[in-house]
Parts: structure tokens; sequence; C-alpha cells
């Protein structure tokens, strides 16, 4: 384990009452930041969610409480109002609570709601970004955000809504005709009607489009199809997932670094 107290660099103190949300980053354990690390080091108790990779959770410093926020063993999970209360339980009992979450904690991480929580009950927090899957899990699949022969913008959209359905708060003819490249987090439940509104919204059915299945990790996968055929393509990928769609993914073609180097994707 790398000694953090070698690094030259002042880390904030992680203060026992305090509650920090830590992003994960998508799960490749060298895309967490040191923040991250100085976090896991020096909490009394992680509560994390599923989408964090276990070799992740395994940097905790030794004596650490592990609680899982997520489904586990078939019990139902707990709901958001459950985990923000816990956090504050913990934060009260005086213990230094790392809530640690998949990708950034801000980005459809409902870290947010959590804070809001903080706020209310007067429990101080830090926000530790991290890598937010629509830019690491882009990068390992060798498709860059942004090509200056491609997209001048970029979307990250959200899949399904807080009902679990394709959210309709979103005008997609809009996004549709505005934003050369979407990133679809949450995207394969409903990847079949998302393609459709999109297509119907005005995207070429052959527009190039990605899914990426577990990206970063050592079984990732990732599905390039024309937007019309890659749900069809798609069936049997795993979550987490996200769909890309634009003339960015093209670029796989050339950039597939990690296919370069013999190594899965
Ligand atoms: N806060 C997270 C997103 C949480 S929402 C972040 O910033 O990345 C959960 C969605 O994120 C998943 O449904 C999937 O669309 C996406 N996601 C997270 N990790 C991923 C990964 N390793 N590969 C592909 N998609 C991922």
């Amino acid at each position: 384990m790398t000694d953090l107290a070698s690094f030259p660099l002042d880390f904030p103190a992680f203060h026992p009452g305090h509650v920090w949300l830590v992003g994960a980053g998508p799960g490749d354990p060298g895309l967490l930041t040191l923040l991250a690390l100085h976090a896991l080091r020096s909490a009394d108790v992680v509560v994390y969610d599923a989408l964090v990779d276990p070799r992740i959770v395994a940097l905790a410093r030794p004596g650490a409480a592990l609680e899982h926020a997520g489904k586990r063993g078939g019990k139902p999970s707990p709901s958001q109002p459950d985990i923000s209360r816990r956090l504050v339980e913990l934060a009260r009992e005086g213990k230094r609570v790392l809530r640690l979450k998949g990708g950034d904690p801000f980005v459809f991480g409902r870290g947010a709601e959590e804070a809001e929580v903080l706020v209310e009950a007067g429990v101080l927090f830090r926000v530790v970004p991290g890598i937010t899957a629509g830019v690491g899990g882009l990068a390992y699949a060798g498709i860059p955000a942004t090509a200056r022969d491609a997209n001048s913008a970029i979307a990250f959209v959200t899949g399904h809504d807080a009902d679990g359905a394709v959210p309709d708060t979103l005008d997609w003819p809009a996004l549709a005709r505005s934003v050369p490249v979407l990133v679809v987090y949450m995207a394969l439940t409903h990847l079949d009607e998302i393609a459709r509104r999109l297509i119907a919204a005005g995207r070429r059915p052959d527009e190039p489009a990605a899914l990426l299945s577990k990206a970063t990790t050592p079984a990732q996968k990732v599905v390039v199809a024309p937007l019309a055929a890659i749900a069809e393509a798609a069936r049997g990928v795993e979550p987490p997932a996200m769909l890309v769609v634009g003339d960015v993914v093209t670029y796989r073609d050339r950039l597939d670094w990690l296919a370069a180097q013999g190594e899965l994707s």
C-alpha cells in the first residue's frame, strides 16, 4: 500500500463527525483521486454503493467499518432517505464517514440529495469529485468525448427517471437536433426506446453508436453498431452500461489503445 504520508502534499484533515462524499471513478482503481485514497485511508466507516469496484473498497484502512448501501443478499436496497439518515447517524456518533459512490458523486449519483440532508442536519461535509463514467469510460473505449472535427458540444443524459421510465422531462427533439454527441447513462433497460426516440427526433439511423459495459474494469465490453441496430447488437450486455451516440464513436477504429496493447475491450 502506498504510504500517502510520503506524498509532499497537504491533504485536508478528515475530522470526526464529518462526512466526505467521494467519487470512486468508473471502476479501475488507478482512476481514483489522491483525495479519495486519502479519505479511504482515514475513514472510520465507508458507506459504499453497488457500483463501487470491490478493489477500491479494499483500499479502506484496515479496521474501517464497511457498509454496503446497495442491494445485498436478496434484501431490498435501502431507500435514499434511509441512506442519508444513516450518514447523519454515523456522523453524530463522531465517526469519519466516507460516502463512496461510483463515478462522480454529483453526476447522476444522488450526491446532491445526500448533501442537502447533511446541510439540514448541520453535519459538515466535503465533496471529492471523481471521474464520471461518461468521461473515463469513453476514454477507455478509445472514444474522445470531444474531437475538433466531430463535435463542439456533448450532453450527459439519463436513460431513466426516478420512476424507472424514459424521462419525459427531456426534450428529445431539441437534444437530438442540437447536441452532436449524447452520452446516455442508465441506458440499458430502455435502449430500444431511446434509440427509437432519437431517430424519430431526427438522428440518422446509421449514426455511429456504442454501448459501453463495465467500462475501465477487466470485464469492459464495447459494442459498436449503427444507432438503429445498437439495441439488437447489445442484447445480453450487462450493466452498468452507457450509450454513446455520435461521430466520435468512429475514432475508436483508430484509438482503441486498450486493444492495441492486447488488453480485452
Ligand atoms: N455517478 C456515476 C453515475 C451513476 S448512475 C458517474 O458519475 O459515473 C449509474 C450509471 O452510470 C450506469 O447505469 C451506467 O450508465 C453508468 N456507469 C457507471 N459506471 C460505469 C461503467 N464502469 N461502465 C459503463 N457505465 C457505467
